[in-house]
């Protein structure tokens, strides 16, 4: 394939976020490429049937010519026809993501010409991926500072193997994504104080002691610092109306107001992971942000680097620099001419520059 660009899903952390910046880059840009060693970094390296979904909804929406989308590949090619924007409808399968599927199809329809709306089934709150509280509340309001309006609804949760969560996400386009003065403010001051603490508890199909108790450790006094109340606490178990997911699950999330606007902390419930643990894991995250008075989560980096890239480059201070965040910046000067630069401010911080 002419002017294919080459991938190296080895680098970085090795991880499926390599492929899906890749995905997302290559539709927006119109330039094709070719991956080797994907997801070489993980214990089952090469296309699992999450990535496989980003590989095949990405496909659908600009008809790509795809090669080596099967199970456990661990090369692509994946060469963009012209992008479709428009109403879709995905299903990843099983407990695979779908705040990950829209990561890496979502990029391009923010400056298409007509605007979309993207439903996707599958987990909303699993693992090592963005819960819908997080795309939704964090990543999507930034990424409206660079111009589009975007707006996500979930109507039914879905957890870890059975998935079945549905989430859908309207994208009415800018021009351009633009590196604005409303973006790089909030991108490089601190957020200020708190001016807001919530937590949300996913328990369904669990015993009530579950939420019971992570409400309990939201509440002790290790986490007093974060403001939380018995009434700020909101317990969502389907039996107090809401849709009821397919499977059992469970999640908690603290989210934080400042002036900003809100970062979410996410964890999941997982098999012989204490209640404790869950809830004790979003609540000390929550405070590690806050205490480093960083605008940007760390996560939230990561996911900020191709938006930025299509903006024409940008910079942002993150409260620390994750092997996910150094991958996509590598990813982005594949694809672009934009050079990743990487300051340490007071500590553990970083100012992210792609110029
Ligand atoms: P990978 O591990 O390569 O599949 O990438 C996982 C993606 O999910 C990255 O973009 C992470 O930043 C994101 N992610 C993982 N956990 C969370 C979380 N708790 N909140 C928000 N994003 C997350």
């Amino acid at each position: 394939m002419k002017d294919e660009i080459l991938v190296d899903g080895s680098m970085g952390e090795g991880g499926g976020q390599i492929l899906r910046a890749a995905l997302a880059l290559s539709m927006s840009l119109g330039r094709p490429f070719r991956m080797k060693n994907i997801r070489a970094g993980r214990p089952s390296p090469g296309l699992k049937r999450q990535h496989l979904a980003c590989v095949r909804a990405a496909g659908e929406l600009c008809g790509a010519e795809v090669a080596g989308d099967e199970m456990a590949s661990r090369e692509l090619r994946f060469a963009p026809g012209p992008l479709r924007a428009g109403e879709y409808h995905f299903a990843v399968g099983g407990g695979g993501s779908a705040t990950l599927l829209l990561q890496a199809v979502l990029p391009p329809l923010l400056t298409a010409d007509t605007p979309s709306r993207i439903t996707v089934t599958g987990g909303t709150h699993v693992p090592c991926a963005p819960p819908f509280e997080f795309m939704a509340g964090t990543l999507l309001p930034w990424l409206e500072r660079m111009g589009p309006r975007l707006a996500a609804t979930m109507s039914r949760p879905g957890y870890m193997q059975i998935g079945g969560g549905s989430v859908t996400v309207s994208v009415t386009p800018a021009k351009a994504l633009v590196f604005g003065t409303d973006f790089a403010e909030a991108a490089k001051n601190e957020p200020g104080p708190t001016l807001e603490t919530e937590a949300l508890v996913y328990a369904h199909h669990l015993p009530d002691e579950i939420a019971k108790r992570e409400c309990a450790a939201l509440l002790s006094p290790e986490f007093a610092a974060l403001g939380l109340s018995d009434s700020s606490i909101c317990v969502i178990n389907g039996r107090n109306g809401g849709p009821r997911p397919e499977g059992a699950g469970n999640a908690v999330l603290v989210k934080l107001r400042h002036r900003h606007g809100i970062t979410v902390f996410g964890e999941t419930g997982l098999r012989g992971r204490s209640a404790e643990t869950v809830a004790g894991h979003a609540a000390c995250r929550a405070l590690r942000f806050r205490n480093s008075n960083a605008p940007v989560e760390k996560h939230l980096a990561d996911q900020l680097v191709v938006p930025l890239a299509l903006a024409g480059g940008g910079s942002f201070v993150t409260e620390t620099l994750t092997p996910h965040c150094r991958a996509c910046l590598d990813v982005a000067s594949l694809f672009t001419s934009l050079k990743p630069e990487l300051h340490p401010v007071n500590g553990r911080k970083t100012l992210v520059t792609l110029r």
